[in-house]
């Protein structure tokens, strides 16, 4: 049985970086940018005012104080998206808004705190004002021609913002992976439905679309089979055009746990079995040269798998550098026990208390307890030898929700 590392590796080695394509802006958040976005233009493309105020030879506000302000002849105002018409001269300023142009001949701006309204269209500055004061020059955050961004930057707001502002309307980024979710039981009835006596409501549609869904990528396909093997079969090939598949349940060694079965027929599995807890039946393969997940069908242990095995494949397709997760330290408040043998992945909420990073397990560690994941924004790492921690102990958690590796 492979470990979970190994299991990691065997997945990240088999998928791949998907293509890139055009993408408009607001439909690119999250995604990795394929080809460098070089500045068309400056920025700013002009030189403009930092602040309200007004703009003087700032030689002309030399030595001014309350007492004996410089006193300036107001040639017209320059508000934002105006262009000054006015030069100014020695004994002249122009009252301009903060982004108008500085008007020719001025050098610094005044801000309007540091002046008051004068006799006859005059203005009096009574703080001196150095050269370059309150002026962002024009190129001082990017020249023309400089890259912007390079490949490989995810596209968060702030990088958004920046193509805006340099005027474009597409990056060209690597596309979001679609998935599709089979989920499988003949137990299984879609809530909002009547529960007859044996059945249990389809949980794992939800929180595994959920997953998909919170780091950005997409649901393609979402389908619910009975626990027949043509049915799967059919199902897997209604979802070829996906970029990921995945299934929960039927991947244990009961007698109807034939996604395997199936995998194994029209695909190729890779590893069916993981040390980890929750979560040891987990299958990974390919079909239709893609990759597919068997997911177990426990909740808990499908929320897990796809957290540490699931997410690094779609992080790497999405052409993420670090795919995987993100690892921490924290101080552990209370003590739990584990029997040796596989790494268990606890359900826990991280905190921070006095500066230090704590982290609270659940007390339910049942693979079918869904109410162990409420609140939880981490899984507590009890290594496979360890036969309990110690609440103060130094212990690692892995992030949920993140983006990988990074922050
Ligand atoms: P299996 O791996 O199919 O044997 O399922 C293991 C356990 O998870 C069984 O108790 C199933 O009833 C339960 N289970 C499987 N799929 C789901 C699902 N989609 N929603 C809720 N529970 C499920
Ligand atoms: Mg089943």
């Amino acid at each position: 049985m492979l470990t979970i590392e190994e299991a990691q590796a065997v997945v990240l080695a088999a998928v791949a970086t998907l293509p890139s394509e055009r993408i408009p802006l607001l439909q690119a958040l999250g995604c990795v940018l394929a080809e460098p976005v070089v500045a068309p233009i400056q920025l700013p493309p002009f030189d403009n005012s930092a602040m309200d105020g007004f703009a003087v030879v700032a030689e002309d506000t030399r030595g001014a104080t309350p007492e004996s302000p410089s006193r300036l002849e107001v040639l017209e105002d320059v508000p934002a998206g105006a262009t000054p018409e006015r030069q100014v001269q020695p004994g002249t300023a122009t009252r301009v808004m903060t982004g108008a142009p500085i008007s020719p001949g001025a050098d610094a701006v005044v801000i309007v705190e540091h002046t008051r309204p004068g006799l006859s269209g005059t203005v009096e500055v009574f703080v001196p004002a150095a050269p370059g004061d309150n002026i962002r020059p024009a190129g001082e955050d990017i020249a023309a021609g400089q890259a912007a961004l390079s490949p490989g930057q995810v596209l968060g707001p702030g990088e958004l913002g920046l193509i805006s502002a340099l005027g474009q309307t597409h990056v060209t980024a690597i596309r979001r992976p679609r998935v599709a979710i089979i989920t499988t039981g003949s137990e299984l009835v879609e809530p909002g439905q009547e529960l007859r006596p044996g059945t249990i409501y389809n949980s794992n549609r939800a929180a595994i679309a959920a997953s998909v869904l919170r780091s950005g990528w997409e649901v393609a396909h979402c389908l619910h089979v009975a626990d027949d093997e043509s049915a799967l079969e059919q199902a897997l090939r209604g979802c070829a055009d996906a970029d990921l598949l995945l299934t929960t349940g039927g991947v244990s060694v009961g007698e109807h746990d034939f996604v395997k079965t199936v995998l194994a027929r029209i695909g190729d599995i890779k590893f069916w079995r993981v040390l980890m807890k929750p979560g040891k039946p987990v299958a990974f393969g390919t079909v239709f040269g893609r990759p597919l997940f068997g997911l177990p069908g426990n909740p808990v242990s499908a929320l897990v798998t796809f957290e540490m095995l699931v997410a690094p494949a779609l992080r790497r397709m999405s052409g993420r550098q670090s795919c995987l997760p993100l690892t921490v330290q924290a101080r552990l408040l209370s003590d739990v026990r584990h029997r040796p043998g596989r790494r268990e992945y606890r359900q826990s909420i991280a905190s921070y208390s006095d500066g230090d990073l704590v982290v609270e397990p659940s007390e339910k560690r049942g693979s079918a307890m869904l109410t162990s994941t409420v609140g939880a924004n981490s899984l507590l790492v009890i290594p496979e030898e360890s036969t309990g921690l110690h609440a103060g102990e130094r212990v690692t958690v892995v992030l949920l929700g993140h983006g990988g590796g990074e922050l």
